[in-house]
């Protein structure tokens, strides 16, 4: 058992549906054992009731649950910063060329291990990932993920149209390939399988169809919907008998608690009403829709809605791996859209890039806060002595305004520790921030490791 004494902030409420304020709770100190919380309090009441545990003091900063990506592409880990292009022309130019080269296993294994490296020192840990289109780069991923104990759910990405050829599977070879897969990742540890198509406009109705026979393994579901204009007018085009976008799914049976639909940018009401009637989630994902010109995401209306959001760090068209600034651009984003936008305040941030993805993932009683119970997935974010974040954060007047400083500059230099189901995954820690005992802390250079 370990006692962790720090600035413990979270999520358990929810603050899109209650007071902002009641949503974040703050303590002093976590008891684990066995990767799991299993008290919880001040210090002081920590100690008291378990005398004689080791203490692991964690000092400055702020210690927040693991982050919950909720759309990222493992197989464009090394594609991030392709500008200046819409979505259809970016994926041909920059994603498409790189996800191709998958097909090369050993490839697929150093990009799979550059992912869930980059995942772990973002302070990601669980994740719902955007696969690749070869089957044994999705072995190389899960693996890969497996030995770093991430919670991800990922699964083969499904094609055949309107992509280059070696992208493209049968209805039955798509059917073969993942079947095989979820036998032998699905529910195996943290792991889970997601039914993937890439997206409506690359799947005919007949591996639609396949993707519905697969759903009932009782697995989850992912894709793409209403990303960019020129997007949903093609989609329109192909599938001349249905409503709108969202019916391309819905007619299949593909729309249901276990769906997370990425992006979602230019949906109709009736889009949303649907979303909602079956319980299914969105992934926001503001740097990517930003960076490819997509659109100011209308989070109001999802929420108005009772629609799940997330976030999503989409990685390839996005800005990298780290929650926190999907969070801040999501913040940005509700600002530039004037009334019709949605005032996120810190506590929104915090539960969007943690609780709110462990919801969509129904993974909401295991992880995404760190209340008794749960399992000891956590960031420490601790910046630099000196640095800007740790000016703003000794001038914080209190936890709410300590988080919108983070959200504000906090950078993956500053993930000071990650636990993954309470084992550390990263950051060696910084001399004298952290240590076992009751002496006080020095803290010189705090986070320059990580
Ligand atoms: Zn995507």
């Amino acid at each position: 058992m370990t006692i962790y004494a720090a600035t413990v902030v979270d999520t358990p409420g929810d603050p899109f549906t209650g007071d902002p304020a009641a949503a974040l709770t703050e303590d002093g100190a976590l008891l684990v054992r066995d990767g799991v919380i299993r008290a919880r309090g001040s210090l002081a009441e920590v100690t008291a009731a378990h005398p004689g545990e080791a203490v692991t003091r964690l000092d400055g900063g702020l210690l927040l649950p693991g982050f919950v990506d909720t759309h990222v592409h493992f197989p464009q880990i090394r594609a991030i910063g392709g500008l200046g292009l819409p979505l259809l022309d970016w994926l041909e130019r920059y994603a498409l060329p790189e996800e191709c080269k998958l097909a090369d296993r050993a490839y697929a294994r150093a990009v799979a291990r550059e992912f869930t490296d980059g995942l772990v020192a973002s302070g990601t840990t669980s994740a719902l990932v955007f696969g690749s289109h070869f089957a044994p780069a999705m072995d190389e991923l899960f693996t890969a993920a497996g030995q770093r104990g991430l919670n991800i759910t990922s699964g083969l990405v499904l094609s055949d149209r309107k992509l280059p050829p070696d992208l493209l599977h049968s209805p039955e070879t798509a059917l073969a390939d993942s079947a095989d897969l979820i036998l032998r990742w699905h529910d195996r540890g943290r792991l889970r399988y997601a039914v993937t198509p890439r997206f409506s406009l690359s799947t005919s109705d007949e591996m639609l169809d396949a993707c519905a026979q697969l759903l009932g393994k009782g697995v989850w579901f992912t894709s793409h919907i209403n990303e960019n204009l020129a997007e949903v007018a093609t989609v329109a085009g192909l599938f001349p008998g249905a409503r709108h976008y969202l019916d391309t799914y819905c007619r299949h049976g593909l729309v249901t608690p276990r769906s997370v639909f990425a992006h979602n940018v230019h949906p109709g009401d009736a889009e949303l009403a649907l979303l909602a009637e079956h319980g299914a989630s969105v992934a926001h994902c503001p740097t990517s829709n930003s960076a490819l010109g997509s659109g100011l995401f209308p989070l109001r209306r999802h929420v108005e809605h009772g629609i799940g959001v997330a976030l999503g760090s989409d990685v390839g068209a996005g800005t990298g791996l780290f929650l926190p600034k999907e969070a801040l651009q999501a913040y940005f984003v509700q600002q530039l859209l004037g009334p019709a936008g949605l005032s996120l305040t810190p506590a929104h941030l915090l539960y969007l890039a943690t609780r709110a993805g462990a919801r969509a993932l129904g993974l909401g009683d295991r992880v995404g806060d760190l209340a008794v119970g749960k399992d000891f997935d956590a960031v420490w974010l601790r910046p630099a002595d000196g640095s800007t974040l740790a000016v703003n954060l000794r001038h914080a007047r209190d936890t709410s305004d300590a988080l919108a400083r983070i959200f504000a500059l906090a950078t993956p230099a500053d993930v000071a520790g990650v636990w993954i189901r309470g084992e550390r995954a990263a950051g060696a820690g910084p001399a004298g921030a952290e240590h076992a005992g009751a002496e006080p802390a020095r803290a010189e250079h705090a986070g320059a490791e990580a």
